[in-house]
């Protein structure tokens, strides 16, 4: 090795190079094989400039799982890829090129698009080399590139045909920001000030009053008609007449129906086109008119008359300042209440009536369900989301959106008769707005004109794709059938993601590949949480207490963070803490500084094993085998945190504390097998986690180095230690108490020199050890030069405890003895008291075993002196002082 210190900024930047220059991390394609294969379905990132915390934090605990099962022999898959189809690629285009998108024809606009990504995506590849994953950088897709463009169509031709899909003129959510309807998935509950207002109606006829409570007084020309609960007998009489809408004139029915909520404002609603899911389905059930109000811009309509062209918001003022002059604004009082908006904008959704494409879904939330039971879920209590998520569906998944960009639907319609035309599979990808649909006629009536669709599907249909693209799944239009490129990954090995979008990515690819290929598409789900905050709070601009990663990534080293990842437990959310990549420096620093200390003992990387082991080293491999079986245990129940403190608790304080300090005084064959042993087992089981100085010293010391037989490495093949074998146990049998103990007599015995200042290699005189150290007599008196070791494991030691004094718990004495505390303390300070059966009788009291503490010390009254190691006494006599 080197002299002096490790540079982790050179050595992690050589490293990264040259794993992606020679595809180090390369999928092994001749193999081919579905019990070798372990494929990680990668979230593909949206497209934007800079690494947030959940790449960093996901990507590390992916890529510790790729490492791990790549040394467990398994040819992994760790592709990657950007989803940049979507809303979130438009609007970057459109803020970074300061354009709107409805100026631009569809493919103009699609083509700034991929240019405007292309350069964000080479900067975010970068970063994410610098993050040193092993991600094989051969494999990764893009979405919105022909190939996947083919899939995502080949996906809703094929769901089409089998019935799954359907369009249809009906109420959808819309964004009036965005413009475009969106799925349920994509809204959200938001806690918004508002105002709750009285508004007096009258009965058409009688010119009777009554009140109609809502937050919404824009929607009053989209009125349809009143609902009073048929249990509200106090207004039962007005079911079945009409009612005159304030400002607008318009009368609508007043109806029956149990979905009023009585508890909320007067009792009688009205039911506008649309204000909710709840007028929707008495749209539905009643079969009402539709008074469409409010247009696809948020703006009101003719039906709004003097307020057509006011936004919703504006309206809103305009139409309450006219109720008011009226005097038909009876009350306006401020509330809080949650609105549903869309999550992506911040914006409140509405429900036009428009034509949409739609997956069937609520038909089968049973079978969806089953599905996702059949997954293992890390954590396991992340299924409930899953659960909760489905038990809630209220609509199908509707897939168009109204945008620029994106993937288009592979639809004409006749512009006669309105027959979709679907195009054929073998013609896919199709842009319909400049090709031609398969036919020459409609089938149905034969006419001869066609009108494009010219929405685009939602981002998510094709994201959700991502197990089927890594699989090259495709179309044989001679077979006629669909084929993979690589079945032998299909269902993937693991799907990791944020728990934020397991409603959207998870559920939606179980959806799409269960319905394509009738399985599951993974075996197991890995959800990590977020990134918080050093006092566990959520990041935000607005609390000025965001870390940015990329300045974090550049003052630490990699491995540092790579270390501070993997300090949780999957699924929980993780504190930014600058100590816990601290911690992961001082981790480095300490492989460092060991690794030179074992090379300076044991020069040659690969000695001969002895015939025989000494009984402490044997000991120390047992205790590896140990860690190494618990380790192995740990990562494959992605129990990251306990893996990486059991390891490094294990390396740090056994290893390096006890047993390297002993093997510093030792030069025999045993003891340097042992210490190239356990350092090349310590470099591969720290390799998935700090990946990058591990390859530096694998590289320096064992790269090309000779066959291990002991341990059936080959180390030859294995250039990079990423390519090496996990260790397999050594199976080596050791009394494991006895070892501890005779580990600490030896800790307890430097101790001793220190602490007098002798030379480690002086003489002990006489150790005598009252405990079990049997089969460790030859390494304690050979380390410690002990000249004549007793050893007594079951006599008990000469030595007695004596009560040293007495600690009052002033919390309960206090309160309970008052002014008798002085009177007790002069007892216990003149030892004037008695322990009678746990109890202290002191100055007239009897005090209770839970208002004191008894202090005692441990005393040798013969020769020598008294140390403590673990629970057993050792008495040191040294004569020639
Ligand atoms: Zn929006
Ligand atoms: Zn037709």
């Amino acid at each position: 090795m080197p002299s002096g210190e490790y540079d982790p900024d050179a050595a992690e930047a050589r490293w990264q190079r040259r794993w992606v220059d020679d595809e180090t991390f390369a999928y092994p394609e001749e193999t081919a094989d579905p019990d070798t294969a372990f494929a990680i379905d990668t979230p593909p990132p949206t497209v934007s400039g800079n690494l947030h915390w959940g790449h960093v934090y996901g990507s590390i605990l992916q890529d510790v799982v790729a490492r791990f099962h790549r040394m467990n022999g398994r040819d992994v898959l760790y592709p990657f890829g950007y989803d940049d189809n979507g809303i979130a690629s438009e609007r970057l285009t459109e803020r970074e090129l300061d354009i709107r998108h409805q100026d631009f024809e569809r493919r103009e606009f699609q083509r700034k698009c991929r240019e405007v990504c292309r350069e964000y995506e080479a900067d975010f590849t970068e970063k994410m080399q610098g993050m040193g994953l092993s991600i094989d950088w051969n494999n990764t897709y893009r979405t919105i590139s022909p190939e996947v463009q083919r899939v995502s169509q080949l996906s809703f031709v094929d769901l089409y045909d089998e019935g799954r899909e359907y369009r249809e003129q009906a109420p959808a959510i819309w964004c009036p920001e965005c413009e475009t309807a969106i799925s349920q998935v994509e809204t959200e509950d938001d806690e918004q000030d508002s105002h709750f207002h009285d508004i007096e109606f009258t009965v058409a006829g009688s010119g009777e009053g009554f009140t109609v409570s809502t937050t919404r007084p824009e929607l009053l020309p989209a009125c349809v008609a009143v609902f009073v609960h048929p249990d509200d007998d106090e207004n039962q009489h007005l079911v079945g007449g009409e009612a005159t809408i304030p400002l607008f004139g318009h009368d609508v029915p007043i109806i029956a129906d149990d979905r009023v909520d009585m508890e909320t404002g007067s009792g009688i609603v009205m039911c506008c086109t649309f204000g909710d899911q709840t007028d929707i389905e008495w749209y539905q059930a009643h079969d009402l008119d539709l008074r469409v109000a409010i247009d696809e811009s948020g703006h009101l309509t003719d039906v709004a008359g003097p307020y057509e062209g006011m936004h919703s918001s504006e309206a809103r003022e305009a139409i309450v300042s006219d109720l008011e002059d009226e005097g038909a604004l009876l009350d306006r009082r401020a509330i809080t209440h949650t609105v549903n908006v869309h999550e992506r904008c911040g914006v409140g959704v509405e429900f036009l009536v428009t034509e949409q494409w739609y997956i069937r879904v609520l038909d089968k939330r049973e079978e969806y369900l089953q599905a996702g039971r059949e997954m293992d879920w890390f954590p396991e209590k992340m299924f409930t989301r899953y659960e909760h998520w489905v038990e809630g569906l209220q609509w199908d998944w509707l897939i168009s959106r109204q945008r620029s960009s994106g993937i288009p639907f592979p639809v004409w319609y006749c512009a006669d008769c309105d027959r979709e035309i679907i195009a054929a599979k073998d013609d896919l990808p199709v842009d319909p707005l400049s090709d031609d649909p398969p036919v020459d006629a409609c089938p149905e009536c034969g006419h001869e004109e066609f009108v494009p669709e010219d929405d685009v599907l939602d981002t998510w249909a094709t994201s959700s794709l991502t197990p089927l693209i890594n699989a090259g799944w495709d179309w044989d239009e001679a077979a006629g059938e669909f084929t993979m490129d690589r079945p032998e990954i299909y269902p993937m090995d693991v799907r990791p993601q944020g728990h934020d979008i397991i409603s959207f990515w998870l559920f939606h690819t179980v959806i799409k590949c269960y319905e394509h290929t009738g399985e599951v598409p993974f075996e197991s789900t890995m959800i990590n949480g977020m990134v918080l905050d050093e006092n566990r709070e959520k990041m935000s601009k607005s609390k000025g207490n965001v870390v940015d990663p990329d300045a974090v990534m550049e003052q630490f080293p990699v491995d540092a963070a790579r270390f501070w990842a993997a300090g949780s437990s999957i699924g929980d959310d993780l504190p930014y803490q600058e100590k816990g990549l601290r911690a992961g420096e001082k981790l480095i620093r300490k492989l460092w500084n060991a690794s030179k200390l074992v090379e300076s003992l044991a020069p040659e990387p690969y000695p001969e094993q002895p015939d025989e082991l000494a009984e402490l080293d044997r000991w120390l491999l047992a205790e590896l085998d140990r860690e190494l079986e618990r380790l192995t245990e740990r990562l494959e129940r992605r129990e990251f945190s306990k893996a990486r403190d059991g390891l490094r608790t294990f390396f740090w304080g056994t290893f390096c504390d006890d047993y390297l300090e002993i093997a510093k005084q030792r030069e025999d064959a045993s003891a340097r097998y042992t210490l190239r042993t356990a350092h090349r087992r310590f470099l591969k089981l720290f390799a998935p986690l700090l990946a990058h100085v591990t390859e530096e010293i694998w590289h320096d010391e064992y790269a090309d180095g000779a066959a291990d037989g002991a341990s059936g490495e080959t180390p030859a093949a294995a250039e990079s230690i990423h390519l090496a074998d996990w260790p397999d146990p050594l199976g080596l049998e050791a009394d494991h108490d006895a070892g501890e103990l005779a580990m600490a007599v030896v800790g307890a015995l430097r101790k001793f020199k220190s602490d007098r200042q002798l030379p480690l290699n002086a003489a002990l005189d006489v150790v005598e050890v009252y405990g079990d150290v049997r089969g460790f007599e030859d390494d304690v008196t050979g380390v410690m030069h002990v000249e004549d070791l007793r050893v007594h494991p079951d006599a008990e030691a000469p030595v007695e405890t004596v009560t040293t004094g007495i600690d009052l718990e002033y919390a309960t004495v206090g309160p309970a003895y008052g002014g008798d505390v002085p009177d007790i303390e002069a007892a216990i300070e003149a030892g004037e008291y008695e322990l009678v059966d746990g109890e202290l009788h002191a100055a007239g009291h009897e005090l209770a075993p839970e208002e004191f503490t008894v202090e005692t010390d441990r005393r040798y009254r013969g020769d020598g002196e008294l140390l403590e190691a673990d629970d057993a006494a050792v008495i040191v006599r040294v004569d020639a002082e």
